[in-house]
C-alpha cells in the first residue's frame, strides 16, 4: 500500500508540470482590484464581473489578469476575448 501511495505522489508531480491537462470549466473569485474587491466568475464560455467598465464593455482588466494567470488551464474559446478591443 505503501508503494502505490508512493507512485500516486509521483504521478501527482508529473501531473502537475503539466498543467494543460487541467481545465477550468467554472470558477467564482473575489478580486482585489485598485478601486474594490469585485466579484468575478467564469461559468461554461461566459465571463462575468460585476464592474462597471465589465458592465458596460463585456471586459475589464479583472477578467484579463485571470486570462492570463490562468491561460495554461482555460479552454480557447474563454482564454482570449480580444474581439471586445476597440481597434
Ligand atoms: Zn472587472
Amino acid at each position: 500500500m505503501y508503494s502505490s501511495l508512493i507512485s500516486k505522489i509521483e504521478k501527482a508531480k508529473r501531473y502537475a508540470e503539466e498543467p494543460e491537462r487541467i481545465s477550468l470549466k467554472s470558477f467564482d473569485i473575489a478580486f482585489r482590484g485598485d478601486n474594490g474587491t469585485h466579484a468575478v466568475s467564469l461559468h461554461g464560455d461566459e465571463w462575468s464581473c460585476e464592474c462597471d467598465h465589465f458592465r458596460t464593455s463585456g471586459l475589464c482588466a479583472h477578467v484579463m489578469t485571470l486570462q492570463r494567470v490562468f491561460g495554461a488551464h482555460l479552454a480557447d474559446s474563454v482564454r482570449y476575448t480580444t474581439e471586445h478591443v476597440p481597434a
